[in-house]
């Protein structure tokens, strides 16, 4: 059930038994060892995860026996447990209803300012409270809306409930900034500018308040459009987010010629930078490229307290956010996990 490999091997190298193992669909644990450069460690372990395998950890030698200790401990408790099943992706007719019917709920995910902990505001994330199956999560369905033209429409009923609740909290003293994810398909025409302006009006919501937070799966198809939309935004003081920074399309040159404000350093680089140099490299060159461009740095996937402990001493990241601080949760949520975040701040 368990295989230790070292990626340096006589004959055969660590990636060609990998692919065997593939084709044997060894359904048993693999554990990664190499005197290799870290690098090739973590590329060997996406290849076999990519295969389906099972892989337990991913060290360079010498590896200690403690470490060699977790690894198995863990894989004592995961045998025997079910694997996860495949995650149902929705079809276009369902999720068109869904929208129609109102059965998308907005959660709401903290961002604590790093120097100080305190909360700065909140990102809007879908959720779908489908009738039969619960609650499904947005990889199981906005790829759907963006192909099939939904998203418009998704977006619009994600944005102007988020105005609702940010309107709601602010009637209640709590300040903050609101989140809103938002396509570049949702670029495509100037409408996209009139609504958020008009319904930001409508709840007398000072435009410094709102954030975009932009992604991108696919090339722009018309990147005038896009710039003109971002730019006007720009100038009424909505704060542009370039999302998934260092992922996909979310590169340098949209850096470049963008007005964005902040600068969302994707999760893959921030949880682990501790112990992970590649990450750490590419984490510490990202927020000090935010600090030279005069910009809002905000490290996502803040899952444990090494990476929260480590963004706290490198000093120079503004903003964090991560299951470390809080899940997303319901609206209704925010104010008793306020008060446990700053007692956990008080005492730690
Ligand atoms: P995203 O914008 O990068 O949002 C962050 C995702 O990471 C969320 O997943 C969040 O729950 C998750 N996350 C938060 N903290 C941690 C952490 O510490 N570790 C890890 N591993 N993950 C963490 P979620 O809610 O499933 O959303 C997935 C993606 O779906 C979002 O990624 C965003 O791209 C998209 N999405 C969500 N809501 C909307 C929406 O209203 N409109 C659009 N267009 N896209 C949305
Ligand atoms: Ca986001
Ligand atoms: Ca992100």
């Amino acid at each position: 059930h368990l295989i230790l490999m070292d990626c340096q091997m006589p004959e055969m190298d660590g990636v060609e038994l990998v692919r065997h193992l593939a084709q044997l669909r060894y359904r048993g644990g693999l554990v990664l060892m190499s005197g290799e450069d870290e690098r090739i460690l973590h590329t060997v372990k996406l290849l076999a995860q990519a295969h389906g395998i099972n892989v337990l950890g991913a060290f360079k030698k010498p590896v200690a026996p403690t470490m060699l200790e977790q690894v198995l401990t863990r894989h004592a408790t995961e045998r025997g447990r079910p694997a996860r099943p495949d995650r149902k992706v929705y079809g276009v007719v369902e999720i068109e209803r869904a929208i129609k019917n109102g059965e998308l709920v907005n959660f709401y995910q903290p961002k604590v300012s790093v120097p100080d902990g305190k909360l700065v505001g909140v990102e809007t994330l879908v959720r779908w409270q489908h009738p039969r199956d619960g609650l499904v999560f947005p990889d199981q369905f906005i790829e759907v809306a963006e192909k099939n033209l939904l998203i418009d429409d998704l977006t619009r009923v994600v944005l102007c409930s988020a105005l609702r609740q940010y309107r709601r909290w602010r009637d209640s003293g709590l300040s903050l900034s609101i989140a809103v994810n938002v396509s570049m398909n949702n670029l495509k025409s100037l409408d996209f500018l009139e609504f958020v302006t008009r319904n930001a009006g409508e709840i007398g919501m000072d435009l410094t308040h709102l954030v975009l937070e932009i992604t991108e799966s696919q090339l722009m198809h018309n990147p005038l459009t896009v710039l003109e939309i971002l730019t006007r935004l720009r100038l009424r003081n909505v704060t542009l987010s370039i999302d998934d920074f260092g992922t996909g399309h979310s590169s340098l040159a949209q850096l470049r010629d963008i007005p964005f404000n902040e600068l969302k350093v994707d999760a893959g680089f921030v949880h682990d930078a501790c112990r992970n140099s590649s990450r750490r490299a590419i984490l510490e060159a990202s927020l000090d490229m935010a600090r030279r461009l005069g910009i809002q740095s905000v490290a996502e996937g803040v899952e444990d307290i090494d990476d929260w402990k480590f963004l706290s001493e490198a000093n120079s990241c503004d903003i964090a956010q991560g299951y470390f601080i809080a899940k997303p949760m319901p609206a209704e949520s925010l104010i008793a996990w306020e008060q446990e975040w700053s007692v956990r701040q008080r005492t730690k």
